[in-house]
């Protein structure tokens, strides 16, 4: 048997050349959208509490900007190399296009554990990282988000990194700040409640009723934690959570707000009464009806596919199942709602965050979540009509909108010089 593809960059690469082969896109055009358009790596000392200077190396990748500036969050991670990033990063080019956002694509990360860090020694590696990149970052050439292990807290110390090197508050230049400074009513639960939307939307497509349906959500961050609370207000039983620690699991159903205070207070959801202990594996293969992948890359593979019992899987995680698996589920006619499409909701109030940011003018909650799920809505079934009159599958239909896109931006743009 062939070695399954693991690296995100190779497995974003097989998928992008599938969808330009099905395109039929000429060979200039494919050669310059398989590679990123720039790629910054930095290494940069900082100062520890003890003392001691620590060096610490980061990445900045730009994919693709002819839609419009690059566009994608920060991870801290031990994991980030610059494989990951050149995947995040192409895989935001594709997320735009998708959702129609004038936004390229790109991707940031450290390589650092952001729990061995105080807060204080967190604040000067974000600084100094924000400063090493600040030669790519702008409001009008590249702007950051959150992603894992980032949050509103450390987009603030960017955005104050920045605007002190400017001389004036630059709040454009990174989305995802906290309200005070800037930021958008609705963007912390802005990915979440798209994947909201696009379960909705794919359940009713596949017949499937809310409140009769079963969850299983992997993560318990920003993404996946939000996700289990709007899935429940949706009506759907979450039966599965899980963090770094590993999962719980209830057949009869998880009381969710009771799992997020908890988590709040034990800083995992280890532990939680009336639940059973299940490993982070045995979490993806629990009866249930949807699946949601809310963590990392790779985590439906050739392996475990065979042995996942959902029939909707939507990919809040970006790269969480390798094509092996995905071709698993097309075989067994498992329905997965591609990462480009399903947490596209981020990226999307993050271009509102922008707008309001460059119109000093802030617009309700409800406008924005009503606009929101209006975009979500629209590129699902764009995605959906798409795959059915390719007699293909959802991330097929889904690559085959954005490649489109992208491509004809790029090539309506010409060859410079
Ligand atoms: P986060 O840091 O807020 O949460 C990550 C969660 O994953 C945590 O609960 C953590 O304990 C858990 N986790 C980490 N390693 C794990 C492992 N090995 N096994 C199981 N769980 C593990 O991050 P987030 O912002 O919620 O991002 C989660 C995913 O969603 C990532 O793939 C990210 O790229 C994607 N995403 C995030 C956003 C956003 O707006 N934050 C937007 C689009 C996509």
């Amino acid at each position: 048997m062939a070695i399954e593809i693991l690296n995100p960059y190779h497995v974003a690469v097989a998928q992008f050349d599938e969808a330009a082969e099905r395109l039929g896109l000429s060979q200039p055009l494919r050669a310059i959208l398989r590679k990123p358009k720039r790629e910054l790596i930095v290494n940069f000392p900082v100062r520890m509490d003890n003392g001691d200077v620590e060096m610490f190396t980061g990445y900045r990748v730009q994919h693709n900007i002819n839609r419009g500036p690059a566009k994608g969050g920060i991870r801290f991670s031990p994991e980030v190399s610059l494989d990951e990033v050149r995947a995040l990063a192409m895989w935001m080019t594709w997320k735009c296009a998708v959702v129609s956002i004038p936004f390229g694509g790109a991707k940031g990360g450290v390589i650092c554990d952001p729990r061995k860090l105080s807060s204080a020694e967190l604040e000067r590696l974000s600084r100094r990282y924000a400063t090493e990149i600040s030669i790519l970052i702008g409001p009008n050439s590249d702007i950051p988000a959150p992603d894992m292990n980032t949050n509103p807290q450390i987009m603030a110390w960017i955005m104050d990194t920045y605007s002190m090197h400017s001389g004036y508050s630059v709040p454009a230049v990174i989305t995802g700040k906290p309200l005070a400074i800037g930021g958008s009513e609705g963007r912390l639960e802005a990915t979440a409640r798209g994947v909201q939307v696009v379960t909705r939307e794919a359940m009713l497509k596949l017949g499937m009723q809310p409140d009769a349906c079963s969850v299983v959500i992997q993560g318990f961050g920003n993404v996946g934690s939000i996700s289990a609370r709007l899935l429940h207000e949706l009506g759907c039983k979450v039966v599965g959570l899980s963090d770094i620690n590993g999962g719980i699991y209830n057949a009869d159903g998880i009381n969710v707000h009771r799992a997020l205070r908890y988590s709040n207070e034990h800083g995992s959801l280890e532990g939680l009464p009336d639940t059973e202990a299940v490993t982070n594996a045995e979490l993806l293969e629990l009866p249930c009806d949807v699946l949601i992948p809310a963590a990392l890359e790779n985590q439906l593979t050739g392996r475990n596919a065979s042995r996942v019992k959902a029939c909707l899987i939507v990919e809040a995680a970006n790269g969480p199942t390798t094509p092996d698996a995905d071709h698993i589920f097309t075989d067994r006619g498992i329905t997965v709602v591609p990462d480009i499409m399903a947490n596209a909701g981020g990226v999307t109030v993050s271009y509102f965050e922008w707008v309001q940011d460059l119109q000093r003018f802030f617009w309700a909650e409800d406008e924005i979540n009503h606009r929101l799920e209006s975009i979500m809505t629209r590129a699902f079934h764009a995605v959906q009509r798409k795959a059915e009159e390719q007699e293909t599958n959802l991330r097929v239909g889904a690559y085959l909108l954005a490649v489109a896109r992208v491509a004809e931006a790029t090539e309506i743009r010409g060859v410079y010089p």
